[in-house]
């Protein structure tokens, strides 16, 4: 029996089973065809199927498909480490590999804390957002604020020691510096977009502000770029307009070809374990971190990225979603929020989504819905005419009921 995510599997809906998928179609078992606009949790920005990253990984194949980083090392994995180096903005050049965004959030709270128990610091305290998520293991729970995905683990009181969650606004987060700033070892954010929380955006102003009061306050900046990286929201990284100590990078890092992640630390970090104490160091190592066809398929999604202008063609998939929401409201509607490649309908209230899901797949998309949120997060490789396809689709539900 498959346990299935983040459902009740006595009541689930029977999911649907693929069969094959090419560019940004989903090919069902019986024969329908349907346009993707969630990219697998909005890791595929390539398509599926995709040649180069398909021919990528079977190069590797044919050498070895994984050999350990404990004592061990090999060309994909520094090529990739190598890359993210040059490729990321300021002195983000010292990467942790392992195998999931979760675990890469994992690694970069410990960085924080242990940087900060290595210089001898009482520090104890973490800073975090209202309506966070950054995983399901535990410590990332604990820094996310999601008691819709996490209700069966306590009260967030209980949950939550040694954190302290605030809204994205700037005078909450002037207080919360003045009050625990002397305290905290991190703050830790999901820059300019919000994902599981509510596709929530918000200003690069308190991002600005957010960096200064770091500084003045010693305290290390985690952006959690899992979902934003690598083009989301309209930036190659938030980090280009903001720069953290630390950024972690996963879903789309391999063109969602492979589960891994990457905790990229500034030099001032890695310093700070750089040390002839041996109980400095970074204790942990994930048995596939830096999986050799992860890093291969990562290699090469980020080759495409650059060579084919992926940030023009997110441009354009913003241009058009702005211009097919122009004027379309709706009395069950609170908002439409577009950024990026990420268009976002928040309800009220969640019932008015029910039928969704199969009402878009009738007409040959496959969405899916959470909480009051309907959105749309597409591989950056649609056409305009998909695109406009899965729009249409989200605004005749509230044109049908
Ligand atoms: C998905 C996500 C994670 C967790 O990544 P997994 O690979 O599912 O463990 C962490 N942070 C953010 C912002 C995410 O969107």
């Amino acid at each position: 029996m498959i346990w299935y995510p983040y459902a009740q599997m006595k009541t689930l809906d029977a999911p649907i089973e693929i069969a094959s998928a090419k560019g940004v179609h989903l090919y069902t078992k019986d024969g329908h065809d349907l346009i993707d606009s969630v990219s697998s949790w909005w890791s595929v920005i390539h398509g599926y199927n995709h040649p180069e990253i398909n021919e990528a990984i079977k190069q590797q194949i044919d050498k070895f498909s994984h050999v350990m980083l404990g004592g061990l090392t090999h060309e994909p994995v520094q090529r990739l480490s190598d890359k993210l180096a040059s490729w990321l903005p300021g002195d983000l050049d010292y990467c942790f590999f392992s195998d999931s965004g979760s675990v890469a959030v994992e690694v970069a709270l410990k960085m924080a804390l242990q940087f900060n128990t290595n210089r001898g610091s009482k520090r104890d305290t973490i800073l975090a957002l209202e309506h966070a998520y950054h995983g399901d293991t535990f410590k990332a729970m604990e820094v996310g604020d999601d008691e819709d995905y996490h209700f069966a683990f306590g009260s967030s009181n209980e949950k939550k020691r040694g954190v302290v969650h605030i809204p994205t606004e700037m005078q909450a987060l002037e207080n919360a510096f003045e009050q625990y700033g002397e305290r905290l070892t991190c703050f830790i954010v999901e820059p300019l977009l919000q994902g599981a929380g509510g596709m929530r955006m918000y200003d690069v102003s308190f991002l600005e502000r957010a960096r200064e009061l770091c500084d003045e306050y010693d305290v290390l900046l985690i952006f959690d770029e899992v979902a934003t990286g690598l083009g989301r929201t309209g930036n190659r990284f938030v980090a280009d307009l903001v720069l953290p100590d630390i950024i972690v990078l996963g879903k789309a890092l391999t063109g969602g070809y492979i589960g891994h992640a990457a905790t990229v630390a500034n030099k001032r970090v890695w310093e700070g374990f750089y040390s002839d104490d041996p109980t400095h160091a970074l204790m942990h190592g994930p048995t596939f971190m830096g999986n050799a066809l992860a890093c291969s398929a990562a290699l090469k999604s980020i080759e495409l990225f650059e060579r084919e202008n992926y940030l023009d063609k997110i441009k354009n998939i913003e241009q058009i979603t702005r211009r097919e929401m122009q004027g379309f409201a709706d009395e069950r509607i609170k908002e439409v929020r577009i950024m990026g490649g990420c268009v976002c309908i928040e309800v009220y209230d969640a019932a008015v989504l029910e039928g969704f899901k199969r009402f878009a797949f009738e007409r040959g998309v496959f969405s899916r819905t959470f909480l009051k949120y309907m959105y749309a997060m597409v591989p950056y490789v649609i056409n305009e005419q998909e695109l406009v396809h899965i729009l249409d689709t989200m605004k005749a539900w509230f044109k049908a009921g």
